[in-house]
């Protein structure tokens, strides 16, 4: 059976002399595995629409469950994604999430989206700083596979959060939970992986969460490197403990990154 899917390169293996396994991020078909034969020749007409990170049209002809590709056209190609060394390793980092959260055989259109705009963002929007398009992209990730964080009560005790700072104004945010716990709650029962966040944190977060995608880099933070971390970090804590993973491309961004 021959199917046409919109997807997005999000892994890419070579195998033979000319051949790629493609793993594409699809909206209908979920996360999907394909057999490109011969893309890698100087003659196949395929080789530039299944590059890592394009998005292309692709005609796939399906059989016991396994997917070759027949022809793909580009949409768009992200080429500065790739030309430059941090959105590369961003770019990367993303596609490992979503390779993560993403199944095959599930609607993951919020999921393409949500990766289509981050590479839109890094690739054609020159005033966005990438900080910002990682913790957009992580909490809206988390929000799309049901797992938001919320900062409306206390975890244990249901007491509203904005009771529930410690001494210093701080709020104790539990990834675990998925919410902050009250200073008197934590004392009660103390957890080792919590992450202290001030309300310029939580704003920006509920920000994201609550913007549609077009809208969710318009968030701010104080021009302070110190919050900015704390708001980085957070994004970022939260996204590795619910999957819980490390991810090897984070640590590459990490690496190239000039934050
Ligand atoms: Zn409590």
């Amino acid at each position: 059976m021959d199917i046409t899917c919109d997807g997005i390169v999000i892994r890419e293996t070579l195998y033979g002399e000319s051949d790629k396994i493609l793993t594409l991020l699809t909206g209908a078909y979920g996360k999907i595995t394909v057999a490109a034969k011969g893309v890698r020749s100087i003659k196949s007409k395929n080789s530039s629409a299944v590059q890592l990170f394009c998005y292309s049209y692709f005609e796939l002809v399906e059989k016991d469950g396994r997917y070759t590709l027949k022809t793909a056209t580009i949409n768009d190609s992200f080429y500065a994604v790739r030309d430059n060394i941090e959105c590369f390793a961003l770019a990367s980092y993303f596609s490992d999430v979503s390779n993560t959260v993403c199944s095959e055989n599930n609607d993951e259109r919020e999921m393409l989206r949500l990766i289509l705009n981050s590479f839109y963002a890094m690739a054609h929007l020159n005033n966005k700083p990438l900080w910002k398009i990682k913790a957009a992209f992580e909490i809206k990730c988390m929000a799309a596979n049901g797992l938001a964080p919320d900062f409306s009560s206390c975890a244990e005790c249901g007491k509203p959060s904005v009771d529930s700072t410690d001494r210093h104004g701080v709020y104790i945010f539990s990834p675990g939970d998925g919410s902050p716990i009250c200073p008197e709650c934590l004392l009660k029962k103390p957890r080792n992986n919590i992450i202290p966040v001030t309300a310029c944190t939580i704003d920006a977060v509920k920000y994201i969460l609550s913007a549609p995608q077009s809208k969710m880099l318009g968030f701010t933070i104080p021009d302070n490197d110190n919050l900015r971390k704390e708001f980085c970090d957070f994004c970022e804590k939260y996204l590795c403990y619910q999957t819980s993973r490390r991810y090897e491309t984070l640590a590459f961004y990490k690496s190239v990154a000039a934050m």
